[in-house]
């Protein structure tokens, strides 16, 4: 039996006009409306189009947008000046530094510099010991979406067998840190990871989360199992995800497509938590 088919366009869709809903609200309470600050440094084409999607969908939602662009030559102590002065701007919610910064730079040092309080993507060291404590905090946009998707489709977490493929900082390792706070049994596997397909066909939730088009294939996924495809692969043949889709499908329970699955789940989870940060102002 063909899987389930995750619509992440749709729950993106319900998250963004609930984001926009609770804008107005908050956007009262604090006398202006939330805002994110969007810091793009150099003129890398794609990060250029990342940072455009995500000031859309902010303008789109009713956040204040407040761009900042410096140039590939700008020095570590401008970037983090302008970093400085995001966190005092009381219009400013929530920062966005957009990485990979140009060589040069030190996108971890430059990140580690936001306020906690603005750390939109959950990066910096302290929302990620804040997550790994399970104390309250900002936490990265793509693991939360993937938690989105399976809450909205009703997928068990706890008690559930979750295999993640990929260890990164940005969404295999806090990935496992919100499974593991919802009580799945959590495996993480990466490039040195022995026998791989075994490992995943333990998997009641699978996330592949590689950047290696398709990886996972069928002998990797448990029948009726739940797949969710991190991948965002650029082939000759288009876009990509790390999972062979056809043959996926055919086995699994629930699986997202690449497009339209994990990737718009990203930009509704930034605008959600640009609220949950004008809501810790607020708070004081
Ligand atoms: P990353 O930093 O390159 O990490 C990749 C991870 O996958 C590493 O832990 C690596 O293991 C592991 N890996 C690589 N090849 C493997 C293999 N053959 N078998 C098992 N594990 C393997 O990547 P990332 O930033 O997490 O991104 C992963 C993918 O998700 C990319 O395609 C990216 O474009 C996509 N992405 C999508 C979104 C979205 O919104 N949809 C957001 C972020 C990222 P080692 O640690 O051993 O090297």
């Amino acid at each position: 039996m063909a899987a389930t088919i995750i619509d992440g366009k749709a729950v993106a869709a319900r998250v963004r006009g609930e984001v926009a809903q609770e804008v107005k609200e908050l956007g009262e309470l604090l006398g202006h409306p939330p805002g994110l600050a969007t810091i793009l440094v150099g003129d890398d084409p794609a990060s250029a189009i990342y940072v455009a999607n995500k000031r859309k969908a902010c303008s789109e939602a009713g956040i204040a947008d407040h761009h900042n662009h410096l140039s590939a030559e700008a020095s570590q102590d401008e970037v983090a000046e302008l970093i400085h002065d995001c966190n005092r701007a009381p219009e400013v919610s929530a920062i966005l530094l957009q990485l990979p910064v140009p060589g040069g730079l030190d996108g971890a040092s430059l990140t580690a510099l936001i306020d906690p309080h603005k750390d939109v993507d959950g990066l910096t060291p302290i929302s990620a010991g804040r997550l790994v404590q399970g104390t309250p905090g900002l936490r990265p946009c793509t693991p939360l979406g993937v938690i989105e998707l399976l809450d909205s489709y009703e997928v068990p977490i706890e008690g559930s067998e979750a295999v993640i493929v990929g260890r990164s900082d940005l969404v295999g390792k806090p990935l496992a840190a919100l499974l593991l706070a919802r009580n799945a049994t959590v495996t993480v596997c990466h490039s040195r990871t022995r026998d791989l397909p075994a490992v995943c066909a333990r998997a009641d939730i699978l996330v592949a989360a590689a950047g290696v088009p398709r990886l996972i294939g069928a002998e990797h996924v448990k029948p009726g199992a739940t797949v969710i495809d991190v991948g965002m692969n650029r082939t000759e043949g288009g876009l990509r995800g790390d999972v062979d889709f056809e043959p996926v499908a055919q086995r699994a329970g629930l699986i997202t497509p690449v497009p339209g699955g994990v990737g718009p789940m990203t930009i509704a989870m930034l605008l959600r938590n640009t609220l949950s940060a004008a809501r810790l102002a607020l708070s004081g």
